[in-house]
């Protein structure tokens, strides 16, 4: 009876288990983050995201804001966890701009593979930018004829 027992008791773990590796991102590093499985330099965590420092960091303090939740993009997060993980990236941005003491960040979300999201979790990257640091981030400006602007526009509307 008691074996029984155990047995149920395993297979409702094993199902729960299922269950959150669904609702997770299969082989999604940030997911292995957040779970604690592999390693981070955390700093920074509410009920919503984390965050810690980008492993290739454009600059030093170079940061990414996690939501809990894994989801791609900006359409698939939920209103509210969208609301609170721009939350925590006004508190990241004020703590990192404080801690580094940098001239200026750049705050910034690559989303799809052709805009250069690398890791399908979405995330937020903070950047520390320092006077002459050199860094090309913000593209190049182009000019664009007032008719081509008035055409975007009427799409946008
Ligand atoms: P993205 O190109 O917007 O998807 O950015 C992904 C970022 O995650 C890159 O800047 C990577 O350097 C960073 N990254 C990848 N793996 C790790 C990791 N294990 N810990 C911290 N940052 C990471
Ligand atoms: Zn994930």
């Amino acid at each position: 009876m008691q074996a029984m027992a155990k047995k149920q008791e395993k297979s409702k773990k094993d199902a729960k288990t299922e269950v959150e590796t669904e609702a997770t991102g299969m082989n999604c590093i940030f997911c292995k983050i957040l779970d604690g499985i592999i390693p981070a330099r955390k700093f920074y965590e509410d009920d919503t995201a984390i965050a810690f420092l980008d492993i290739n960091p454009a600059s030093p303090g170079h940061s990414l804001v996690v939501p809990r939740h894994h989801f791609k993009t900006i359409a698939d997060g939920t209103q509210e966890i969208i609301a609170g993980t721009f939350v925590a990236v006004k508190n990241v941005a004020e703590l990192v701009k404080t801690r580094m003491n940098c001239d200026g960040l750049n705050i910034m979300v690559n989303q799809g593979r052709d805009a250069g999201q690398v890791i399908e979790h979405f995330h937020v990257h903070v950047v520390p930018r320092y006077k002459g640091d050199n860094i090309h981030i913000i593209p190049p400006d182009r000019k664009m004829s007032d008719e081509k602007l008035d055409e975007i526009l009427d799409k946008l509307k």
